[in-house]
């Protein structure tokens, strides 16, 4: 095989070549429990770069859905407490979520009152 393979998007796990050469090939992940896999290709140099694309692609698309779906919770407690009239602990508990947010996002803590 020319090229490594990249660990699986999903878990992180190495990942294992089925088929190869010129024959049908695929790639599974080597965690039973994550088991990820992509469509078959008909060389096995097709199902590497299939493989080592994908990991790039749905790396990118997991972060985002894991953004999106902040923003909804967030979204949704800030809703919940205009509605109900939001009391001081429940702001400061989002506050706090943002910051963390923000400070894994950007890699630095922005709170700027210490
Ligand atoms: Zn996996």
């Amino acid at each position: 095989m020319s090229k490594e393979l990249k660990p699986c998007p999903f878990c992180g796990s190495t990942a294992t070549m089925r088929g190869g050469g010129d024959r049908a090939s695929w790639i599974i992940c080597d965690n039973k429990k994550c088991s990820a896999t992509q469509g078959l290709e008909f060389t096995g140099e097709n199902a590497v770069q299939m493989w080592n694309t994908r990991h790039a692609e749905d790396a990118l698309k997991y972060d985002l859905a894991q953004k999106k779906a902040a923003l909804l919770i967030i979204s949704q407690w800030c809703d919940r407490g205009l509605k109900d009239g939001m009391r001081k602990h429940d702001m400061n508990e989002v506050f706090l979520w943002i910051r963390k947010l923000a400070k894994e996002e950007m890699g630095k803590d922005y709170d700027t009152d210490r």
